[in-house]
């Protein structure tokens, strides 16, 4: 009797279907940009991991869903991945949610995911998108997003952090940073040195939010900017940088001239200037006479 029941819950567990992980997005600001797919979800799902669950309580609330929480961060997601991995042998459906946008996007979920995903017993993995800071950021930047890099943050460490900005500077895609108020200004301070006055960049404050606001410019005047009223650097931020162009050699060639111009025009009268560069250079100095000229005025 004992024997034939504990086969039959064997073979019952075996044939019971297994539950689904829900990774689903939630706003990043603007409550209305809940999905109906992922309120459907989260009223469905027999648990909701969280990455803080008092946050999400208050959004829970908000729509009216119960919900059983349970938390799920950096700090315990490898611990939890079996506990998951046994509810949803049981049959339960479980949705993952992170404070704001999409889990994964520099939020946890990735050991969880990586893990089920590469698990043989087949786990069902199902995404509910919606709202991420990167994709709401780049629709409105109006820079490349043909090809883009996402960096996420930098290091926190200026050692780190400049490395990481020495390799990306010439980067030809654009690139996406996620950044705090902590260090907005710190972080624009070592690309301005890094990348140079001139690169243009989209700083995206506040998304779907009340202050939200957008700053399109070069990093000499973004710089300027976040520096100009402490309020500027309140909130959560996206920042966008065009990807390096490489210059031709004629363009290479044209700004060296121009760099041993300068050098050469506070020291001597037009005439001479171009002459010693025309020999230094090798080009035509009639040429170099009117980009003298040109720098002159
Ligand atoms: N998972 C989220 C997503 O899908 O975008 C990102 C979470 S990450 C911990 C938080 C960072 O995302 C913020 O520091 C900021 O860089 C960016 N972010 C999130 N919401 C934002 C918003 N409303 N406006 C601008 N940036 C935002």
């Amino acid at each position: 009797m004992t024997t034939k029941n504990t086969a039959t819950t064997l073979s019952e567990k075996m044939n019971k279907k297994k539950g689904t992980l829900y990774i689903v997005a939630t706003p990043i600001g603007n409550l209305g940009d809940i999905t109906q797919r992922a309120l459907d979800t989260l009223k469905k799902v027999d648990k909701i991991c969280a990455e803080d669950t008092r946050n999400t309580r208050k959004l829970l609330t908000h729509f009216g869903i119960q919900g059983d929480l349970q938390a799920l961060h950096d700090h315990n997601e490898a611990n939890r991945i079996a506990q998951i991995k046994g509810w949803l042998d049981s049959g339960e459906d479980i949705a993952l949610v992170s404070d704001a946008g999409t889990p994964l996007i520099s939020d946890p979920g990735y050991h969880l995911v990586n893990e089920l995903g590469s698990d043989e017993s087949n786990y069902k993995i199902e995404p509910i998108p919606g709202a991420s800071a990167i994709i709401t950021a780049l629709s409105i930047a109006g820079l490349p997003t043909n090809r883009f890099t996402f960096e996420g943050f930098l290091p926190a460490k200026s050692v780190g952090r400049n490395k990481i900005l020495q390799e990306n500077a010439k980067e030809p895609r654009t690139q996406v940073y996620y950044e705090s108020s902590h260090r907005i200004a710190i972080t624009i301070k070592a690309m301005l040195e890094i990348y140079g006055a001139e690169r243009k960049v989209v700083l995206a404050r506040e998304l779907t939010k009340l202050y939200e606001q957008v700053f399109r410019g070069n990093l000499s005047q973004l710089n300027e900017w976040i520096n100009d009223d402490p309020l500027h650097q309140k909130g959560e931020f996206v920042l966008m940088v065009e990807g390096h162009e490489e210059q031709t050699d004629d363009e290479v060639i044209e700004a060296s001239s121009s760099e041993l111009l300068k050098i050469l025009l506070d020291e001597l009268p037009v005439k001479q200037a171009s002459s010693i560069a025309a020999k230094i250079t090798g080009r035509k100095k009639n040429e170099l006479y009117r980009l003298a000229m040109s720098l002159k005025q």
